[in-house]
């Protein structure tokens, strides 16, 4: 083993620097920096290189972990680069926004009592070096293929699939309802967690590569779904969940109340400079006003601290269940708490008041209760704890739900689950039309972009295997002649 490693008894774990809580709220800029070359490799020298990698087992791109940390705590970056590219099309992102602490580092065992290594940061330092040095290069594959794949949806797992696909020299093309590159990735995930010119970075690539983008164009709405099949040997659906889940409470309709993706998203546009009606008129603003988010996802999350960064007079966080049983990442509710938020755990709505704007919430609170089939505490109101708070805006973020595909796509046949997620045999990840595959949140419901780089990955070598198999087959009934 390399004498660089096992350093993690002399060298404290660290992270990037983080920028002040104070400067960082006055722009939607990414808060943390990135490593230097130093501090990148004295944190991946912490690694023990253990013979059983937990840290590789967890991350569902089962990343060479040890093997590119150890190439870092050489300084040789370029096969660094070379090795985590090879499993993962994006690792720039995922080192910024993968939930680290629920995978990888959350399985680093370094040894009892001793910190994780830092391998988001490190993942990302990596990429972002072979940027700046020039080692990444678009698709250039050495033979053109006829076929060609249509790809509905251009987030991560459309973005993975096309890259895969290009690379074996598949005509790509990428069909997406929105004006930009990247799905979430543009208009969901805010600045301070990844800055949009890092996204639009993986889109120019990809054009440079050949794959050829359509955007603005909803499949389903002015572009049959039967057309975009009639053009192309198979199609990949990536379309992702975009059905907002909603509050059945009295007042639940006032104006003031408001979805957690479009307020997201107009935040998104203003950020790239676009001209946003609803944002200047203040109806998807929240300067000046008492704001209330509820929910205790990643998309709560990522509101409050938006809310913050639009000079919200208070921002606070409604969560029926308690820190310890939120879904959102524990890194990010810290963010929030250093950056202003007040969070109100084991509070649920009860009613919004107001006449025809929301003044207030009305809020109940709540006890966790036995667990229920899925081991979960059931939260239970407590009698007689209504109260209010004062609310100009409340923002709605519970999680969303698959749209209804078969009837948007004109395809009656098309197999969902009950959950209205996409029915796909995961060894094939085809449908049940021949030649439709699917991918993403599309088919596991709201999940992680690690999840759809996954998936699209696995969907583009299904495809490949399809129509690889489908041109063996006349040559194979031949031969039988
Ligand atoms: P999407 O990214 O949703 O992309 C789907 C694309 O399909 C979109 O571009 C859409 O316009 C297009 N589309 C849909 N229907 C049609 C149609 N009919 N015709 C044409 N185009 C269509 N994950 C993390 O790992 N870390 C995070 O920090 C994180 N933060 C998040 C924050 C928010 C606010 C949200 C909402 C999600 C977050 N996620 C995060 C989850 C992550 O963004 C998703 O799991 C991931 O983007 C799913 O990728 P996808 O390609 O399946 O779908
Ligand atoms: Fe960790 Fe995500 Fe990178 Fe895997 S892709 S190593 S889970 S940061
Ligand atoms: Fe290194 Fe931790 Fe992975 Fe072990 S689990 S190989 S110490 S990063």
């Amino acid at each position: 083993m390399s004498s660089k490693m096992l350093k993690f008894v002399s060298t404290e774990k660290a992270m990037p620097v983080k920028r002040k809580a104070q400067k960082r709220v006055a722009d939607f800029d990414e808060i943390y920096d990135d490593f230097d070359a130093v501090e990148a490799e004295t944190q991946s020298s912490r690694c023990s290189q253990c013979g059983v990698p937990f840290c590789q087992v967890n991350c569902p791109l089962h990343n060479n972990i040890p093997d590119w940390l150890m190439l870092t705590a050489e300084g040789r970056m370029q096969e660094a680069y070379e090795l985590s590219s090879q499993t993962n099309n994006f690792p720039e992102i995922c080192g910024r926004i993968c939930p680290q602490d629920r995978l990888c580092e959350g399985s680093c065992v370094i040894e009892k009592g001793f910190e994780s290594v830092t391998i988001g940061a490190v993942e990302k330092h990596i990429t972002e070096t072979a940027f700046a040095e020039g080692w990444v290069k678009p698709a250039a594959p050495r033979v053109e293929q006829a076929e060609s794949i249509g790809i509905i949806g251009g987030g991560p797992a459309g973005l993975a699939a096309a890259e895969m696909l290009r690379h074996r020299g598949y005509q790509v093309h990428i069909y997406d309802r929105y004006d930009r590159i990247g799905g979430l990735l543009m208009y969901g995930i805010p600045g301070f967690k990844l800055e949009k010119s890092i996204v639009e970075r993986r889109g120019q690539l990809l054009i440079d590569g050949g794959v050829h983008f359509h955007l603005g164009v909803d499949i389903g709405g002015e572009t049959s779904f039967a057309d975009i099949r009639a053009k192309h040997d198979a199609i990949l659906v990536a379309t992702g969940v975009y059905k907002a889940r909603d509050i059945a409470a009295p007042g639940s309709g006032l104006d003031g109340i408001v979805p957690a993706l479009e307020f997201l998203t107009v935040s998104n546009r203003k950020s790239l400079g676009d001209d946003v009606a609803a944002f200047d008129s203040g109806m998807l603003n929240a300067e000046g006003k008492d704001v209330v988010v509820i929910g205790g996802g990643d998309t709560a999350m990522d509101c409050v601290r938006t809310a913050i960064r639009q000079k919200a007079k208070s921002v606070s966080c409604l969560y029926r269940r308690d820190r310890a049983n939120m879904p959102g990442s524990q890194r990010e509710v810290q963010n929030a708490e250093e950056e202003g938020v007040v969070f109100k755990w084991l509070s649920a709505p009860q009613a919004f008041l107001g006449d025809d704007k929301v003044r207030a919430v009305q809020a109940q609170r709540i006890h966790l209760g036995q667990p229920d089939a899925t081991g979960r505490q059931v939260p239970e109101v407590i009698d007689g704890s209504a109260h209010e708070l004062p609310a100009d805006m409340v923002i709605k973020a519970l999680g969303f739900d698959p749209e209804d595909l078969p009837t948007m796509f004109g395809q009656d046949g098309l197999e969902v689950t009950r959950w209205g997620t996409l029915k796909i045999d995961w060894r094939t990840m085809m449908t049940n039309l021949a030649g439709v595959f699917a991918a993403g949140d599309i088919v596991r419901g709201a999940s992680l972009v690690v999840w759809g780089v996954r998936d699209g990955r696995d969907a583009a070598e299904a495809i490949d295997q399809w129509i690889m198999a489908a041109a063996d087959a006349p040559r194979a009934a031949g031969a039988g002649r």
